[in-house]
């Protein structure tokens, strides 16, 4: 789960970590009152939307000579000419896709005179089961291509999780961004901070581009990405109100409602499977006969008729859908429940694109026999193979 920079900010600032003063405003007028709270002289407005790479971007709406999403602005009426080209328009960035990201909420900030910018993030890193802090002298830059042309410039620390986070941590930091005196003290504090942050908020990634060194020697975060762990969604009811639905998928969303694993692709045969290890096979195998998976769509363990039924309803409300193909397999439940509930959805949602079926698993007679006597068009497949030359078939026809 992403956050937008101004509430993670508004997070960090918890843990005493440094940050400019800034006013998040979904209106000319809010951004205007918010500027005007700020010291100035020099404001920053901040385009808020769940994707980096702001500052480059482009606005579809305005020229191309237009400055991107995030503005220095030099007064308070540049904040308001500024607050108006961006709300309701649709930014466009490396991170964002073709279609953009329309504005809706800025954050107006205390411009910063900046000395130096640095990079530094913190991640799980899987292959050594740790938490760990990458930091490199090139901040503000895009880190992908830092560390694919010069990454002797990245310094990757490890965080062993017994000892937590030392001050021999904090100074391998400060040493691989070449501070030092008070400059390296500030930043031991601050990565103490930040790591505390990143274990307190179950964070899954936590990245600063940049931090900076201001011209009065204080080490800021002047733009951060925060995503939270979902499977730590429990311990945070507080997630709820930071959480930005219109920047979610539609279909992803309506699915995690319904506690569906839904995740939209590309193609046109909607999948509609238990398991995510059989929900990936079958994507497999759909692309071994040639065509593409719409969706990866895990109904779970327990797959009642409830959710068969808006899980039908999600796939089929992807206009790319062309077919579906249900594999399922009945182990905990029985193959009769599933036919039920399969002949039950396809009534109520009025199903209007073929539909393949392979069930296995306990009692799968008595489950085949329900869908072939139900009266509709379901093809039933024998196994995996079957079923996806089955559907490829089918939608090609
Ligand atoms: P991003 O483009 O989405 O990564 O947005 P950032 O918040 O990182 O801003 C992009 C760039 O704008 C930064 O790397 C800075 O160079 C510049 N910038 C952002 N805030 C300030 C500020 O307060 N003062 C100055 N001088 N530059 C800023
Ligand atoms: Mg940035």
């Amino acid at each position: 789960m992403n956050i937008h920079e101004y509430q993670a900010k508004e997070l960090l600032a918890k843990f005493g970590i440094g940050i400019p003063a800034g006013v998040a405003a979904t209106t000319v007028d809010q951004a205007v009152a918010g500027a005007e709270t700020l010291p100035g002289p020099l404001y920053v407005v901040k385009a808020q939307i769940h994707a980096g790479g702001r500052g480059k971007g482009k606005f579809k709406e305005l020229g191309a000579d237009a400055k991107g999403g995030v503005r220095l602005a030099k007064s308070i009426d540049d904040v308001r000419g500024d607050a108006e080209e961006m709300l309701g328009n649709t930014l466009v960035t490396a991170q964002t896709g073709d279609a953009g990201k329309e504005v809706n909420r800025l954050y107006v900030t205390d411009g910063v005179d900046i000395k130096e910018e640095y990079y530094l993030a913190l991640l799980v890193d899987r292959a050594s089961g740790r938490v760990a802090m990458v930091v490199s002298t090139e901040g503000g830059m895009d880190i992908e291509a830092v560390a694919h042309g010069t990454p002797e410039k990245i310094t990757t620390i490890t965080i062993d999780p017994l000892a937590g986070f030392t001050d021999s941590d904090g100074r391998k930091a400060a040493d691989a961004l070449e501070l030092s005196g008070d400059l390296a003290d500030a930043c031991v504090a601050l990565t103490g901070n930040l790591y505390e942050a990143f274990l307190k908020l179950d964070c899954a990634m936590l990245e600063i581009n940049p931090l900076v060194e201001t011209d009065d020697g204080q080490l800021l975060v002047l733009d951060t990405k925060m995503s939270f762990d979902s499977n730590a969604e429990f311990r945070h009811p507080e997630w709820a109100a930071l959480r930005d639905e219109s920047e979610e998928d539609p279909m992803e969303l309506e699915a995690s409602k319904h506690d569906l694993a839904y995740i939209k692709l590309d193609g046109n045969i909607g999948c509609m499977v238990n398991g995510a290890g059989l929900a990936m096979a079958t994507m497999d195998i759909i692309k071994l006969n040639g065509a593409f998976p719409a969706n990866f769509l895990d109904v779970g363990g327990g797959a009642t008729k409830e959710k068969v039924t808006s899980a039908f309803k999600i796939i089929l409300s992807d206009p790319a859908v062309e077919g579906i193909l249900v594999n399922i397999f009945g182990g905990i439940m029985k193959c009769d429940i599933i036919a039920e509930g399969i002949v039950a959805a396809a009534k109520e949602v009025d199903l209007d694109v073929p539909l393949v079926v392979r069930l296995e698993g306990t009692n799968v007679a008595k489950g085949k026999d329900i869908l072939a006597n139900s009266g509709l068009p379901i093809v039933s497949a024998d196994d995996l193979g079957d079923a996806a030359r089955k559907i490829v078939a089918q939608v090609r026809k």
